[in-house]
């Protein structure tokens, strides 16, 4: 199938779907400047991925705070690209129903997406790893909790910890009503958000995979496209808006 014939096939199965769910990954934020965990230039080419985990939180903090002092600069200024843009005007034309993102930056609701589950947690804010409270991520510097002294944290999911019940929650039910299930910018390898669209395929959802590199689910796939995603889905967007 050419490039074009794929577009426009995808674009076919949104208007015709009753529930369509898209799960972003890291390749969502590329485009606004923010490297991805594991393709060629990704995040950690750079830097080990124990750095971001509870037991350096725990038993290495100074090297934990180092690493997400940079992390939040980095986080600072960033805006939402074309990707997060698009996928936020689908849900206000009804083509999208839910965003399942395994990202933390916060772009799909600062582009204007309503139904996110955010399996990861949001880099917006910190939290009191002793007793929960949370705070805006400006006082992580102070590394301390104002209200009990316990170590502040990024209110993200860090390697070696559960996902939030709540979101998890959430990101199931949509996938179980999705009877089209498109994954943007993710190389599907973190588990358990990687199983949601193993699942939607095996509940006989459509599964649409845009990623640059291919994944391990593009043999149970629908439809595979290996380009990026800003591109696919502003093409796509050319097709729904000639209906
Ligand atoms: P990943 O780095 O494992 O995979 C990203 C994939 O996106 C790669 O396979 C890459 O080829 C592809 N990609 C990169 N740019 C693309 C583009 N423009 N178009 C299409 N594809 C593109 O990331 P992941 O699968 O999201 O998994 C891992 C973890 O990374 C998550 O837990 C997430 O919390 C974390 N993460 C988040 C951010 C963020 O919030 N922006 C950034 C880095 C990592």
């Amino acid at each position: 199938m050419s490039n074009a014939e794929q577009y426009a096939q995808l674009a076919a199965w949104i208007r015709e779907a009753q529930y369509t769910v898209v799960f972003t990954g890291a390749g969502a934020s590329t485009e606004s400047g923010l490297p991805d965990f594991r393709s060629q230039q990704g995040l950690w080419k750079q830097v080990p991925e124990r750095l971001a985990s509870i037991d350096t939180l725990l038993n290495d903090p100074d090297t934990f705070y180092e690493f997400y002092k940079e992390r939040f600069e980095k986080f600072r200024h960033v805006q939402p690209n074309r990707v997060h843009r698009i996928l936020a005007r689908w849900e206000s034309q009804g083509r999208v129903r839910m965003i399942i993102t395994q990202n933390v930056d916060g772009l799909h609701r600062m582009a204007g997406s309503q139904e996110v589950a955010e399996l990861h947690g949001n880099n917006a804010q910190v939290r009191c790893h002793a007793c929960g409270n949370m705070f805006p991520r400006e006082i992580f510097d102070r590394r301390y909790c104002p209200d009990c002294g316990g170590m502040l944290r990024p209110n993200v999911v860090l390697f070696g910890e559960a996902l939030p019940m709540g979101e998890w929650i959430k990101a199931q039910q949509a996938t179980e009503r999705a009877d089209l299930f498109v994954v943007v910018g993710s190389s599907l390898t973190v588990y358990p958000a990687a199983r949601l669209p193993e699942e939607a395929a095996h509940r006989g959802a459509r599964l649409v995979i845009i990623n640059q590199e291919p994944t391990g689910l593009d043999g149970l796939a629908d439809l595979v496209c290996h380009e990026k995603a800003g591109d696919v889905l502003e093409a796509v967007d050319g097709w729904l808006a000639q209906a």
